[in-house]
């Protein structure tokens, strides 16, 4: 007998820290407790796929902690209240919540699609303005911050000693930085120009509606702000990991590192993580470029949430992913000829049977290199050779005719594994079309023996709506997918 059970290797999972710049070991400051906290959209339009190239990484870290037996608390916040939605509002002249609701709800049928986890939490900027409001007075108390003419509240970069230590860029070319900000936001005001806005005064042609009173007049968060208010209310003064894109490590995750560490006197972040972009061309994928596709754009073509998904994740995150229609399509074959070998395992698995020895051996050892490519930073490439190198082997022993019952079991079983961490997979077995397919498939087979013709066509029309085919067999007739 052999003994069928895969086992998951316990390893150290080792992570790229941003801030040392090398992979260090992960260790939550609590048990086996990781509490990670995730940028999210700003809902004033619909989260394009170099937006989802971040989230879908994002989840992957999250599938490959819990994969190590990690439990994760992941905060995701939902910006909702910044200069982009409330333009918006104006433009719509509508309140702040009925112009961003829609895209907040896009937003979560989106990846779900994208077959993204939910995290645990995704405050809206909005639902935490108390919190953001005794943040500041805080930093104004501890004299890190200070009010300026125009009623707005900047933190003071040359209180805090160690600005600056996540990018690692010079005082110098902070300003450079800091000076164009100064010139978009209207912001001529500050003592210095690399101080960044934590209140901003209301401006009624800017800001219509939208204002919050407080004891420093009436305004509105900054969105630096927004991100260390709710990361600190709902996961603590120090996080495990901090994620984002590279754009956001200056000056976004600098400036919440400075006003965090000086309102809690604490480390803010053990491990910062950041991906790099989705791109077009050689340049960025962003909205102001006009250079971008939303994921409702590539599913009217034709394309599953899945494809997509395959073709965000397959890069390893610390490079750029160049997007090309042909990336995508090969991202899409690749995928289908692993749900199809998946699929020719289901057809001959019985889970009562015994994998043999040669089987299982297989699957074992592709299953500890992807675990060790995997706990490699998220080494996604190294990851998914070694499942084709699984599929390889596997098929070679259909081919030579040694696959048993048992072993198609064990087959899927491994690959069920690999999906915990991927998300990707698609384990319907192609006869077990849903229950109403299969009863509409039954009530056309019967209005053809009574030569019901129109009856007949009607309930094959309705199955293909759905994306079914119906296939002769030997044995009858079965559902297939289109
Ligand atoms: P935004 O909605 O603009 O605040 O962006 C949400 C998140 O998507 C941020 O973490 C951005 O850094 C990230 N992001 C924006 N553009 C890209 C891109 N082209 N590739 C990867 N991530 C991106
Ligand atoms: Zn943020």
């Amino acid at each position: 007998m052999t003994e069928a059970k895969l086992t998951i290797p316990k390893l150290p999972v080792r992570l790229f820290n941003t801030e040392s710049r090398q992979k260090e070991v992960f260790k939550p400051l609590h048990d086996n407790h990781a509490r990670i906290y995730t940028c999210g959209p700003t809902v004033y339009h619909y989260a394009h796929i170099g937006n989802f190239r971040t989230y879908v990484f994002e989840d992957l870290l999250r599938r490959t902690l819990k994969f190590f037996g990690y439990q994760v608390t992941q905060v995701m916040n939902i910006t909702d209240v910044d200069d982009k939605t409330i333009r918006g509002t104006i433009e719509k002249s509508s309140s702040l919540n009925e112009f961003t609701q829609p895209y907040k709800n896009a937003f979560f049928v989106d990846i779900q699609s994208l077959g993204i986890e939910r995290a645990e939490h995704y405050p809206a900027a909005t639902d935490y303005i108390p919190q953001m409001i005794d943040f500041v007075q805080k930093l104004i108390d501890k004299e890190f911050a200070y009010k300026s003419s125009d009623g707005s509240v900047y933190f003071s970069i040359d209180k805090f000693q160690r600005y600056g230590r996540l990018s690692r860029l010079k005082l110098d070319e902070l300003v450079v930085g800091a000076r164009a900000e100064v010139v978009a936001h209207d912001e001529y005001d500050k003592e210095n120009v690399g101080d960044f806005v934590l209140w901003k005064a209301y401006d009624a042609k800017r800001d219509g509606k939208v204002f919050w009173e407080s004891p420093f007049g009436p305004g509105r968060p900054g969105w630096h702000l927004e991100c260390s208010a709710m990361a600190i209310a709902l996961l603590g003064e120090t996080l495990d990991i901090h994620v984002g894109a590279v754009d956001n490590i200056f000056p976004h995750h600098e400036n919440e590192i400075a006003q965090s560490e000086a309102f809690s006197g604490k480390l803010f972040v053990k491990l910062w993580m950041h991906s790099d972009h989705l791109i077009v061309n050689h340049k960025k994928m962003s909205k102001s470029l006009g250079n971008f596709f939303t994921l409702r754009d590539l599913l009217e073509k034709g394309y599953e949430g899945m494809d997509v998904r395959y073709m965000l994740m397959h890069t390893h995150y610390r490079t750029q992913l160049n997007f090309t229609f042909a990336g995508l399509d090969g991202a899409k074959k690749s995928l289908q000829k692993l749900n199809d070998f998946i699929q020719r395992n289901q057809e001959i698995a019985d889970s009562k049977g015994t994998p043999t020895e040669t089987c299982v051996a297989i699957l074992q050892k592709n299953l500890d290199s992807f675990a060790e490519a995997m706990a490699d930073d998220l080494n996604i490439s190294a990851a998914l050779s070694h499942i084709y190198d699984m599929t390889h082997e596997i098929n070679a022993l259909f081919d030579g005719g040694k696959m048993t019952p048992g072993d198609g079991a064990a087959v899927v079983s491994a690959m069920q594994e690999f999906n915990r961490v991927l998300g990707v997979f698609t384990f319907e077995r192609e006869d077990e079309a849903p229950k109403e397919l299969q009863e509409m498939l039954d009530k056309r087979n019967a209005a053809r023996s009574e030569k019901n013709w129109a009856l007949a066509d009607q309930m094959r029309d309705e199955i293909h709506k759905h994306g079914y085919l119906i296939e002769d067999t030997a044995g009858g007739t079965r559902l297939k997918k289109r």
